[in-house]
């Protein structure tokens, strides 16, 4: 039997570039080799999330940008978090075992309490909680994450092997597979591209006269003040960004970028023309998805009926081990 592997993504905004080089092409390999389950993550949106008027469809869009990005549902279960009502029931049971300083010494929940000031609530301190839940109940044995994610995925496995301990042997520990794209710089020049800043993304269903405006746009290496300027383009997001996409020519941008022999409005343009043209293919297979919206819910329908059959039995044992039934 193959390993499994669960990953999610909150329906907060669409996804960008971030998530296709970071997450999305991780989980289209990882169908080869694994049985899958890829999941809408809706109620951790709601950690964050005080208008929810978007959120179903952004439900829809994001499931339009993994069909597109190669996420097959004859290989892999592809579902909403939420139309599997066990994981909220498992959530409450892993609560009783995870100790409250566990959860606060999480680095993104300081981070989060830092961005969201106004909205610290319960959801918030538990959203590990929740995330082990997720794994766990379907025996997830392999998650894929990005650098950032290895504290949660650290707590993910304790939670797991302090239930074990304390109930019997049900939940394996799952096990972090690291992203070759592991952290994918923002446009702002600062951070680690996300949705939660602005001016730091590019969409992946973005126009290709879009995606242009962003890159010319974005911020470089602040050393750089003018065209003579010597660069360091081990700091700069946009060679990051040419490591992926313009992989034939990187070296040379980067060797010329160190002498000031290419411009940043030069080197811009042509990540902008290469990025473009990696992605034209992806946005018309969107395109094509995005005329056809019942067939995505028949997707995420059929993928909560295949995850529900796990999650029930995975319940079921953990009731019987704690006594319930
Ligand atoms: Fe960055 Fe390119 Fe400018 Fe060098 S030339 S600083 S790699 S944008």
């Amino acid at each position: 039997m193959k390993k499994r592997v669960f990953s999610g993504a909150r329906p907060t905004a669409r996804q960008h570039i971030g998530n296709l080089l970071g997450a999305i092409d991780s989980y289209v390999k990882l169908q080869k080799e694994y049985d899958c389950l890829y999941c809408i993550v809706d109620i951790h949106a709601l950690t964050t999330l005080q208008d929810t008027s978007q959120i179903q469809n952004n439900i829809h869009e994001l499931a339009l940008d993994w069909l597109a990005a190669g996420l097959d549902p004859q290989k892999s279960i592809i579902f909403v978090q939420s139309h599997v009502p066990e994981v909220t029931e498992l959530h409450t049971y892993l609560s009783m075992v995870t100790p409250l300083s566990w959860l606060l010494r999480v680095p993104t929940f300081k981070e989060k309490v830092k961005l969201h000031p106004d909205n610290v609530n319960y959801g918030l301190v538990g959203y590990p909680v929740l995330m082990t839940s997720d794994i766990v109940l379907y025996k997830a044995e392999v998650v894929p994450v990005g650098e950032d994610q290895l504290p949660h995925l650290e707590l993910a496995r304790e939670i797991a092997r302090r239930f074990n301990t304390l109930f019997g042997e049900i939940f394996p520990e799952p096990k972090a597979k690291l992203t070759s794209f592991p952290l994918i710089p923002g446009l702002d020049g600062k951070n680690k591209m996300s949705k939660e800043i602005e001016n730091s993304v590019i969409e992946i269903a973005a126009t290709a006269e879009d995606t242009r405006t962003k890159i010319m746009s974005a911020v470089t290496d602040p050393a750089r003040k003018y065209r003579k300027d010597p660069g360091h383009p081990e700091v700069c997001n946009i060679y990051t960004l040419h490591k992926y996409f313009s992989a034939s020519q990187v070296a040379d941008i980067g060797k010329q970028c160190y002498v000031a022999e290419i411009g940043c409005v030069d080197c811009k343009k042509l990540l902008a023309k290469n990025m473009n043209e990696a992605l034209k293919s992806l946005r018309e297979r969107r395109a094509e998805l995005a005329a056809k919206p019942e067939y995505i819910k028949e997707v995420l329908a059929d993928g909560a009926d295949r995850a529900r059959v796990i999650a029930r039995e995975t319940i079921k044992e953990v009731k019987q081990k704690m006594g319930l039934i």
